[in-house]
């Protein structure tokens, strides 16, 4: 397998990946959906509310908050020796709010949670938690925990994960430039350069085939096929932990998960035998 990154940075990442299929980007991709564990509001205690908000619809507007994760620093509840539905230092961090309206109407932002730590803090500070209006105040104390996706989607650490083939777009010498694909392309791929069509951006192709319908030649002078062992990867955070990190631990769980599949397999071998 070869791998190449195509884009880079803090909240996102695009690889090439020629010699993978599409099996195992797809294991790839739900793990990071469902299995890579991040940090969000479990549980609130509600002090002081005299918004307009019920209290549930605040927790539930908290829980969406995407935190700032530290991997090593905490266990998932489930693992941690505490063993308490409590939770413990270890596995559980709190964030505490306490603010009023006093001059006039006013929205309250997630910058206004103070963690205990502050290395778990919202990824953004300018979430709207609610609207408080004049002498109406707020105050809790919320406590966040690792989690999975599988089980909510607060604990999904993408906002995106996908994966395509790779394009392939031929132009035959039937083509007479009238353009018509060139218009019909959602994504911009094609552009027409004086008498011919030129490919402008083959990875934004998203091989919907619009170009092929339009062509007016019989058989089409465009063809758009794809790569079957070569896959564009696409992962954008929420912000709660690097593209890179999450790439990594989703490698690590399915390594993880397939010692296991070969540890029941052998288990089973050995009962029969
Ligand atoms: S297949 Fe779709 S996205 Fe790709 S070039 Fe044709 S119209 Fe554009
Ligand atoms: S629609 Fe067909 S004929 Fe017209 S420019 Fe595109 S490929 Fe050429
Ligand atoms: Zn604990």
């Amino acid at each position: 397998m070869e791998i190449k990154v195509l884009e880079k940075n803090d909240m996102s990442m695009r690889l090439l990946i020629r010699g993978a299929d599409v099996p195992f980007m797809n294991a790839l991709r739900r793990i990071i959906l469902a299995e890579v564990p991040c940090m969000a509001i479990d549980e609130v205690v509600i002090l002081e509310n005299s918004s307009i908000l019920q209290d549930e619809i605040i927790a539930h507007r908290l829980g969406l908050i995407p935190l700032k994760t530290d991997l090593e620093g905490y266990n998932l509840p489930e693992e941690c020796p505490c063993k308490s539905e409590f939770g413990c230092n270890l596995c559980r961090v709190s964030l505490a709010l306490d603010t009023e309206a006093k001059e006039g109407t006013r929205t309250v932002y997630s910058g206004e949670l103070i963690s205990e730590n502050p290395d778990i803090t919202p990824v953004s500070d300018k979430i709207p938690i609610v609207k408080l209006a004049k002498e109406q105040n707020l105050k809790l104390e919320a406590y966040a925990r690792l989690g999975k996706g599988k089980n909510h989607a607060k604990w999904q650490p993408v906002s995106m994960c996908t994966y395509k083939y790779f394009p392939q777009i031929k132009i035959s010498k039937q083509c007479d430039a009238c353009g018509k694909c060139v218009e019909v392309c959602p994504r911009k791929v094609l552009v027409k350069a004086g008498d011919r069509i030129e490919i402008r951006d083959l990875m934004a192709c998203t091989l919907c085939q619009d170009c092929v319908d339009v062509c007016p030649m019989n058989p089409p002078a465009i063809e758009v096929s794809w790569k079957e062992d070569t896959i564009i990867f696409n992962i954008e955070s929420t912000g709660v932990l690097s593209p890179e990190r999450m790439m990594n631990e989703a490698v690590k769980i399915l390594n993880e998960q397939l010692k296991e599949f070969i540890r029941q397999v052998k288990v089973k071998k050995s009962e029969k035998g």
